[in-house]
């Protein structure tokens, strides 16, 4: 189509038109080069974001983010480089990565505190990733591994893969189920999807996307839609966490209208191994949390 255009500006412009989209697309697999050497030589790390309870702000668990900080580009925002990996085929390496850093940071956080005893993980997985045959048994290898139980990792999936009929699919969310890993619903509300699988599938939590999240209380459909979710979940013993929480005001109101969790930079941005420890170390409600909320003297 680009090309189609270029060509009725006139002969001038499909030159600088072909550039831009040589460009593009060497720009592209330039990277693909660059996350697949990150990803062999120990490029890529991983941020760790609290998540908390919404009543007292103390932490509960933390989500695990992939970070690329490439040597000349600086920070890629996985906004890029994760559907750079999709197209590459790269994905399920980077999401193993992701998964057994995860783990094996937990586990060396238990050795140095106590209170990461009854810290959980939560873990993105693509659909990629979920749809190979060997997904369940690559779960329990990292398990095994690192010494955690299948209670102490979530993995965080999209309501479109719960709208897939694949067979693969399905076995692997029976799979997960019997070795007792939760499942949580990411972005959950941006999906089209029909409501019917919560049903099925029984989620252990809902992540309320940002979008939404970020318009209470002021917009009023944002907030009716917050509530209705809400609502729905705890009829159905699903608990939720509200994502993207920035403000003193989204909290008291998310608070309010009884939500479980909640995440965002109101109480913690994603943070390095080392302050992860340290929160977790402090044991106390994350900054941005009221005093009077958490129980603390002022
Ligand atoms: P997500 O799973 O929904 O993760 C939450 C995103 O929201 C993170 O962005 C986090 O930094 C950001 N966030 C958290 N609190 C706030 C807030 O208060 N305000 C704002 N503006 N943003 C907030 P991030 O790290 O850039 O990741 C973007 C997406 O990339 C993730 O969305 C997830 O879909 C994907 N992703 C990240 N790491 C992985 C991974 O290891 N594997 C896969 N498959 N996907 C990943
Ligand atoms: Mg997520
Ligand atoms: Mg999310
Ligand atoms: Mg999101």
């Amino acid at each position: 189509i680009a090309m189609y255009h270029s060509k009725s500006l006139g002969p001038g412009r499909t030159t600088m038109f072909e550039v831009t989209m040589h460009e593009r697309v060497l720009n592209r697999s330039r990277l693909e080069t660059e996350l697949r050497q990150a990803l062999s030589r120990g490029g890529l790390s991983v941020q760790y974001q609290p998540i908390v309870d919404v009543q007292s702000g103390t932490l509960r668990g933390f989500e695990a983010l992939a970070r690329w900080v490439h040597p000349v580009r600086g920070f890629v925002s996985p906004g890029e480089f994760i559907s750079v990996a999709e197209e590459a085929g790269l994905v399920v390496d980077l999401d193993r990565f992701v998964l057994f850093e995860a783990c094996d940071c937990l586990r060396a956080w238990r050795e140095q505190v106590p209170q990461a005893r009854d810290c959980f993980l939560s873990v993105n997985v693509s659909t990629t990733q979920f749809s190979r045959a060997d997904f369940v048994h690559a779960v329990q290898g990292v398990l095994r591994d690192t010494g955690l139980c299948p209670a102490d990792v979530r993995l965080e999936i999209t309501e479109s893969l719960l709208m897939q009929r694949a067979p693969v699919v399905q076995r692997n969310l029976e799979g997960l189920r019997e070795l007792g890993v939760q499942l949580y619903i990411d972005d959950f509300g941006t999906g089209y999807s029909s409501l019917g699988y919560l049903q099925q599938f029984a989620p252990s939590v809902l992540k309320i996307d940002r979008s939404f999240v970020q318009r209470v209380p002021m917009h009023s459909e944002s907030a009716e839609l917050v509530r209705t979710i809400l609502s729905m979940a705890r009829n159905l013993n699903i608990a939720v966490v509200a994502e993207g929480v920035e403000c003193q005001e989204q909290w008291t109101w998310l608070r309010e209208a009884g939500c479980t969790y909640a995440q965002g930079f109101f109480f913690a941005k994603p943070l390095v191994p080392e302050d992860a420890l340290d929160v977790l170390r402090q044991n106390q409600p994350l900054p941005g949390t009221p005093k009077e909320a958490s129980g603390m003297k002022v």
